[in-house]
């Protein structure tokens, strides 16, 4: 019965919770339009245990992943076209830039 973290991909917004209230700045799922987290101290969003265990693992390999994926994206190859690795790490660094609502 393991439950699965919230759908991604993720997203941050700034949004008015109240007419005349403080801006909520919050994570998001782009999916099911769940709130993760958000910035309030005195309303807190729990954040689910499941979304918990992805985001920490994910908050502490992402400075050795990044390296890894650049080292990935500059190596030269020569297979033609088709899959290749490179493309791969370049997307995921291109996802590495904290997305906004659009
Ligand atoms: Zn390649």
């Amino acid at each position: 019965m393991t439950q699965k973290h919230t759908p991604g991909p993720w997203a941050i917004r700034d949004c008015n919770r109240f007419e005349g209230g403080e801006p909520v700045t919050e994570i998001y799922s782009t999916v099911t339009d769940e709130v993760i987290a958000n910035d309030q101290t005195y309303y807190p969003q729990a954040v689910k245990p499941q979304n918990a265990r992805l985001i920490v693992p994910a908050v502490n390999a992402y400075e050795e992943l990044l390296v890894a994926l650049q080292e990935i994206a500059n190596t030269p190859c020569d297979h033609g076209p088709g899959y290749c690795a490179r493309d791969v790490a370049r997307a995921a660094i291109a996802k590495t830039v904290s997305p906004q609502a659009p």
